[in-house]
């Protein structure tokens, strides 16, 4: 996820991708032009970067030049189109080829065909790298295109949002949806887990258990279940080093979540630094921490029932549930005066019901 101005943007199309779909484009054309020496004209600005990569692609005698027009203001087409830097003058008799980085609406490409009506051109053909062919109202049939998309606004190679993003080598496409980072926060037993499993439904978010990784990793014997596994059957946090790369790691593994909801982390304050920091130079932020309340006692009764039923090593044994109490008293309890420094402290009654919690949490986050 990347933030240009006030929108943030997910991955749509990777270099390879598109470096294909330039190169199916000059293989086409020149199979049609290649025994004479056609103009191509790109369309500034959006088109520089592929016309700079169409020309390498494009083995055969051509010459190149650029016209200006412009329709976008933000993120829709205003339907003005002004013509910014004209039609060169050489072109009649000639066969002329126009550049486009994406069609979509098709104004664009209903100026530039009465840009070059009364050119005298030998032939006119358009040929853009993105059509958007469910927007497509033009008379004119786009000639050549690389890649079909659908209408989603995109950025990125050439491609801006108010003037940004025009320099990535990918295309990503706006995230209508502004991401909701949430921590849940409490002690163990406090129902963190079972209530991220609603939430992540309900909100579309990818739920990351640090406990929950860690116990995959033991369950599959990786190095870091190895590493870590002391530490968790002794009831103790795992080293901040080791958690926060893996928490890391977690996120960058899913690059199109809609949002993120941290559970059990973080659990120290170096970790909700670390954490903070790691989403900032990703364009993100934790938007609430929310934690659910409940008495030692109710806590206590409930590690027991679910070691029960589980077979956790570390909810079956009294002294193991006393000592995670007593690491989240002393490096996670911290954490409530660090997030409401921040204004994004919030408690919930974590008492009752799962639905009537779940519920409790959802009026929070529907004021976010
Ligand atoms: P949980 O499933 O959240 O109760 O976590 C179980 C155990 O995993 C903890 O007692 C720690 O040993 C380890 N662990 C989970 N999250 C973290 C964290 N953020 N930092 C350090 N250790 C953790």
């Amino acid at each position: 996820m990347i933030k240009l101005h006030d929108k943030y943007f997910k991955p749509f199309l990777s270099e390879d991708q598109i470096h294909a779909a330039v190169k199916k484009l000059a293989d086409a054309i020149a199979r049609d032009y290649k025994d004479e020496v056609p103009i191509f004209v790109g369309v500034l600005n959006g088109a520089f970067m592929f016309v700079s990569d169409f020309l390498k692609a494009y083995d055969y005698p051509c010459e190149v030049s650029f016209v200006k027009l412009s329709s976008y203001r933000g993120l829709t087409s205003t339907g003005i189109v002004e013509t910014l830097l004209d039609v060169p003058d050489n072109i009649e008799g000639r066969s002329v080829i126009i550049l486009e980085d994406i069609i979509d609406t098709g104004r664009t490409v209903k100026e530039l065909v009465h840009l070059f009506s009364n050119t005298h051109a030998k032939e006119f053909k358009i040929a853009s790298l993105f059509y958007k062919s469910s927007v497509y109202k033009g008379e004119y049939p786009v000639d050549y295109f690389g890649i079909e998309i659908p209408d989603k606004f995109i950025v990125g190679y050439g491609l801006d949002y108010n003037e940004l993003g025009r320099n990535l080598r990918a295309v990503y496409q706006l995230n209508q949806k502004p991401m909701i980072n949430l921590v849940l926060f409490g002690k163990p037993g406090a129902g963190k887990g079972t209530q991220a499993q609603f939430l992540k439904d309900r909100y579309n978010l990818k739920h990351i258990s640090t406990g929950d990784v860690f116990r995959y990793n033991i369950k599959n014997g990786t190095m870091l279940g190895k590493k870590a596994q002391e530490y968790m059957d002794h009831g103790d946090l795992v080293p901040d080093e080791l958690t926060i790369k893996m928490l890391q790691d977690e996120v960058e593994k899913n690059p199109e979540a809609g949002g993120f909801i941290f559970d059990g982390f973080p659990r120290t304050t170096a970790q909700a630094e670390a954490l903070d920091n790691f989403l900032e130079s990703k364009g993100m932020e934790i938007n609430a921490t929310i934690a659910l309340e409940a008495s030692d006692d109710v806590l206590v009764e409930r590690l027991l029932e679910r070691g029960k039923q589980s077979g956790r090593p570390d909810d079956q044994n009294g002294d193991k549930i006393r000592n995670r109490f007593e690491e989240y008293n002393q490096k996670t309890a911290p954490l409530r005066r660090y997030y409401t420094k921040q204004e994004k402290f919030h408690s919930v009654d974590g008492i009752g019901s799962i639905e009537e919690i779940t519920e409790r949490l959802g009026l929070v986050i529907d004021t976010l």
